[in-house]
C-alpha cells in the first residue's frame, strides 16, 4: 500500500477506536513525556496515539484519575514563576549563566524578550520560529569552532546578547499530527546556543530537590529539546540545543529562586523512541479485535473490554504519569501480578510473574531449582521457617 494511503488508513482506524465524532485530544508535553515513563505500555501508546481523551475514559471506566495539579498550587507556581521572570527575566538570565554559561557576559543590559503573542498555536509557533531565527541571525559565528556540542560556550562571537522567550510556542509531529509544546522559557545565550528552562514550584532542599519530580521535569523537558531541535535544523547554520535544561524551584521552604543543572540526553533519546514507536500504533491497532472503540460514552463492561485488549505494563510509576493509572493497578492486582510491587521486584523474579509463582516457586511445588530467582526465593523460606522455627516449606 502506497506510504499516503497507508497513513490515510491508519488516521481513519485511529479515529474509528476514538469513537465516532469525538474530537481527538491533542498531546501535550506532559503527555509525551510520559510516554518516555513506562516506554513499554502498548495501551497507553494506541491512546495516546488516537487522540483518546485518557481522563474521560479513566473516568468512564469508573476509575477517575487523580492526576493534574490542584487550584492552589497552579496559582503558588504561576505566581512563583512571574517572580522568576520579572524584571525583564535578569533573575532567571544570571541562574542560566550561572549554572549553563558562566564564561559569557552577564546580562548586564536588559535582554531582548520578543513579543510572542499571535493568533491561535499555529500563528504563536510560526512568530517562535521568527524570533529564534532573528536572534540566530543576531549572533556571530563561534571562533575557532569551540562552544561545541556538551562543551562550555566559545568566548569570541558574542555578538547577539542574551534573548528571552518566554512561553514561547513549539511544534512536534506526533503519529502524523503536530502537537503544540508551551515551554515555561526559552534563552537564547550570547553564543547563539538554545537552553529550555523549565520552572516548577516543588522546593529545592539543601541544592537537591524530589528525585521522581526531577524526573518528570527532565521528561518534560526532554520532549522540548526535541521540539527545539526541530526548529534549529531548519536554519542554516543550525543552532546548538544544549541538552543541559535549567531547571528553576523555589529554595528550602522560601519563595527565592534557585536552579540546577539537569542533564536529559537519556530522556531526550527515550522520548524520540517512543515517539518513532507511536507513528507504528498501525501494529497495535491491526491486533485489537474489530468494532474495538473507546469512547468514553459506551457502557463501562465494554469499555473495560476495549481497554483490556490492549496489553499493558503496569508499574507504580504510572500513577504519576498516567490517567488511567487506577484501573491498570486495579487489574494488575486482581490478576495478582507481582509488577504491581514496583519495576525492581519484578526485574528481580524473572520470569515469575504473579505473586502465585513467587509463591509456589518458594515452596518448591514449581520453577526451576537453577533459575538464580527461584533459588534465592527458597533460600529466603529455608532462612524465614528456620527463624520462625516452623517446617520448611
Ligand atoms: S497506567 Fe496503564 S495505560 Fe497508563 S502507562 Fe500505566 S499500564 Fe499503561
Amino acid at each position: 500500500m502506497p506510504p499516503q494511503t497507508r497513513g490515510t488508513a491508519l488516521r481513519h482506524r485511529l479515529a474509528e477506536l476514538r469513537g465516532p465524532d469525538v474530537p481527538a485530544k491533542a498531546l501535550d508535553a506532559r503527555a509525551l513525556a510520559a510516554l518516555a515513563a513506562n516506554p513499554g505500555c502498548r495501551r497507553r501508546a494506541i491512546l495516546d496515539g488516537a487522540g483518546v481523551d485518557k481522563t474521560a475514559l479513566a473516568g468512564a471506566l469508573g476509575a477517575p484519575s487523580a492526576f493534574g495539579q490542584s487550584q492552589f498550587a497552579l496559582t503558588r507556581g504561576n505566581a512563583f514563576e512571574a517572580k522568576v521572570k520579572a524584571d525583564g527575566g535578569a533573575e532567571l538570565l544570571r541562574l542560566v549563566r550561572e549554572h549553563l554559561d558562566p564564561g559569557a557576559e552577564p546580562a548586564t543590559r536588559a535582554a531582548a524578550v520578543p513579543d510572542l503573542s499571535a493568533i491561535g498555536p499555529e500563528g504563536r509557533t510560526a512568530r517562535t520560529a521568527l524570533a529564534l531565527r532573528e536572534a540566530a541571525q543576531a549572533t556571530e559565528p563561534a571562533e575557532d569552532g569551540e562552544g561545541g556540542e556538551g562543551g562550555e560556550s566559545s568566548q569570541g562571537g558574542r555578538g547577539g546578547g542574551w534573548v528571552l522567550l518566554d512561553h514561547p510556542m513549539l511544534a512536534l509531529e506526533v503519529a502524523g499530527s503536530p502537537a503544540f509544546l508551551e515551554p515555561d522559557a526559552v534563552v537564547v545565550h550570547p553564543d547563539g546556543s538554545w537552553t529550555v528552562v523549565e520552572i516548577k514550584s516543588f522546593p529545592m532542599l539543601d541544592g537537591s530537590a524530589d528525585p521522581a519530580k526531577v524526573g518528570a521535569a527532565a521528561r518534560q523537558a526532554a520532549v522540548y529539546v526535541l521540539a527545539l531541535e526541530e526548529v534549529a535544523a531548519r536554519l542554516d547554520p543550525a543552532p546548538r540545543v544544549r541538552h543541559d535544561v535549567l531547571l528553576v524551584c523555589p529554595k528550602d521552604f522560601s519563595n527565592l529562586p534557585t536552579a540546577s543543572a539537569v542533564d536529559v540526553r537519556k530522556q531526550r533519546a527515550v522520548t524520540a523512541r517512543q515517539l518513532a514507536r507511536l507513528t507504528r500504533v498501525q501494529d497495535i491497532a491491526d491486533a485489537l479485535p474489530e468494532g474495538t472503540c473507546f469512547a468514553p460514552d459506551l457502557p463501562a463492561e465494554q469499555l473495560t473490554a476495549a481497554v483490556e485488549a490492549v496489553p499493558a505494563t503496569y508499574a507504580p510509576e504510572c500513577l504519576s504519569a498516567c490517567e488511567l493509572a487506577f484501573h491498570c493497578r486495579q487489574r494488575s492486582r486482581a490478576a495478582d501480578e507481582v509488577t504491581t510491587l514496583g519495576r525492581a521486584v519484578r526485574a528481580e523474579l524473572g520470569g515469575l510473574a504473579t505473586v502465585e509463582d513467587v509463591l509456589s516457586a518458594a515452596r518448591g511445588e514449581s520453577g526451576d531449582a537453577a533459575d538464580p530467582a527461584v533459588a534465592a526465593l527458597r533460600r529466603a523460606a529455608a532462612l524465614r521457617a528456620e527463624a520462625l522455627g516452623v517446617p520448611c516449606p
